[in-house]
């Protein structure tokens, strides 16, 4: 893609950097969380962080002295913003991802269940589903990398459906008409249109249903990140294994000509603080500008930028709303249970339920409601009691044949929760003019990454949204406490 003229002057004002596309990845078994995820990250152990036997690991790690772009969290949110810039951006423009837990032990991402839907209330919600899926159908034109497998992230289409209760019926009316009108392939369907084409769902109370029977289902989490990583790394982005602990900021004059970027006056994030792993050394990074991709943890980085530490005048006035919520996965088996047509079903009481594979394994979860939903970083730990009193009754009332199922194991991992408005944050920071952020996706992250990545990289790169115009996500909403409420959210 070429850039604007204004794009190609800033570009080459940029400082370049010897080319670096030189990553750390330490990978072991140890986590707090059984079942898949330990497994499923073994295989990939091998392939995707093969690098750490071929080169020195010093060397790799060597964090750069300036870069032009550093993004914090190495995510797939991060992860595909430095895809998305590398791909797009002349060459010669830095990329650098600091990420401090390059097992991803705790992030959102690993811990995620994958799911991708269209059925959103906000037009710019089912508008950056339908490109995520989009990519993630054609996800080998994107990112195969030379001499390496052609990544698979396992797309299964299984179609996601919504099921309503009379109260939910004119909510559910007016979020079908939105996502007809965005061009999404969902059908709405009675109660008894519901059970000939889902016998096996108990239809008692449902009013109404809504399914996806096209560009949904789920995917595999880790073989998209690890996907972006890999194809980032190949364009020559640098990963840092490293924490980032504080910033030097500067102020900035108003807007002049030769900074046509910035507008408007305020600070600047001048250098990037990082602390090396197992080293009481901290590295200062200096960079052009900054993305906060730091999923879960993204307010307490905007922390270390005094954001929300202002006077109620100050644009650092209000906080990132961005912290971690934890969420528990069951995996459980039930041999009777629905077969290849089990789509992620959504009860209105508030679990859902997916299909794991083709054994009889199925997955569920449920947000916790209320004071239970408290920020909570201190361990992984799963609640077994939250399982057998908040989900298996609704689970076996909606399907009989998981009466008798078995749980086999579970996981519990850190949404990135936004608690303003559980919607993503995306955009430029209004004290920070070479600030960015992209998070706060509260259970949607995994299938708006393809999408968000983009926004962020055209934002950085053009100056303003392309392809996909986010800028209802922006933190105006924040500095004016207005809530932009998803209302279809899970
Ligand atoms: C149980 C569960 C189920 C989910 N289900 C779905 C789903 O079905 N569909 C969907 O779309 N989404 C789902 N999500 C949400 C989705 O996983 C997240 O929105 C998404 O992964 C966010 O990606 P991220 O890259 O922003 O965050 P993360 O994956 O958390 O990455 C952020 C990274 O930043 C790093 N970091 C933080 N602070 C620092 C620092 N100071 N220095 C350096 N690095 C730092 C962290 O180590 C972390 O690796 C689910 C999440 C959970 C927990």
């Amino acid at each position: 893609m070429s850039l604007p003229s204004l794009a190609t002057v800033f570009a080459r004002q940029l400082r370049s950097l010897a080319a670096a596309s030189k990553m750390v990845h330490h990978r072991s078994s140890s986590s707090s969380n059984s079942g898949k995820f330990t497994d499923r990250f073994q295989k990939d152990l091998k392939t995707s962080f093969s690098l750490t036997d071929r080169e020195g690991l010093d060397e790799r790690n060597r964090p750069p002295h300036e870069t032009d772009v550093l993004i914090i969290g190495g995510g797939v949110v991060g992860s595909s913003i430095a895809y998305h810039l590398k791909r797009d951006a002349e060459a010669g423009l830095n990329v650098t991802v600091v990420e401090r837990d390059c097992m991803y032990t705790r992030a959102s991402t690993t811990l995620s269940v994958g799911g991708i839907r269209q059925q959103f209330s906000i037009p710019a919600n089912v508008e950056m589903s339908m490109y995520s899926v989009e990519f993630i159908k054609t996800i080998k034109e994107h990112l195969c990398v030379d001499d390496a497998d052609p990544p698979d992230v396992q797309f299964n289409q299984g179609g996601y459906l919504i099921l309503a209760t009379e109260k939910g019926v004119d909510q559910m009316r007016e979020n079908h008409k939105i996502q007809k009108e965005c061009g999404a392939m969902v059908n709405l369907m009675t109660a008894k249109q519901l059970k000939s084409k889902f016998p096996w769902i108990n239809t008692e109370g449902i009013a109404l249903a809504s399914y996806g029977y096209d560009n949904e289902g789920w995917f595999d989490p880790w073989s998209l990140l690890k996907a972006f990583k890999e194809k980032a790394l190949s364009l020559g982005a640098q990963y840092i294994h490293g924490e980032v602990t504080g910033f030097d900021i500067s102020k900035v004059p108003r807007a002049g000509a030769e900074m046509a970027y910035y507008t408007g006056s305020g600070r600047r994030v001048k250098t990037v603080k990082v602390r090396l792993p197992n080293s009481p050394e901290t590295i200062p990074i200096k960079c052009s500008m900054v993305v906060i991709a730091a999923g879960p943890w993204s307010g307490e980085v905007a922390e270390l930028l005094d954001i929300g530490k202002g006077s109620e005048e100050d644009l650092l006035h209000r906080c990132l709303p961005v912290c971690p919520r934890k969420r528990y996965v069951y995996m459980f088996h039930a041999p009777d249970g629905p077969g290849l047509d089990c789509p992620l079903f959504v009860d209105p009481v508030g679990f859902y339920c997916r299909r794991e594979g083709f054994g009889g394994n199925y997955l569920c979860g449920r947000g916790p409601e209320g004071e239970e939903d408290e920020p909570n970083t201190d361990n992984l730990q799963v609640d077994y009691d939250f399982f057998e009193t908040n989900i298996w009754p609704h689970l076996a009332h909606r399907v009989p044949a998981f009466e008798n199922l078995k749980i086999k194991s579970a996981w519990a991992g850190f949404y990135d929760y936004n608690t303003l408005d559980q919607n993503a944050i995306i955009g430029n920071h209004p004290a920070y003019p070479n600030l960015y952020m992209a998070t706060g996706f509260s259970g949607h992250g995994i299938q708006q990454s393809p999408a968000v990545g983009l926004a962020i990289s055209d934002l950085i790169l053009q100056g303003k949204f392309c392809t996909l115009d986010l800028s209802d996500f922006s933190f105006d909403r924040v500095m004016q406490n207005e809530p932009f409420k998803e209302k279809c959210i899970y």
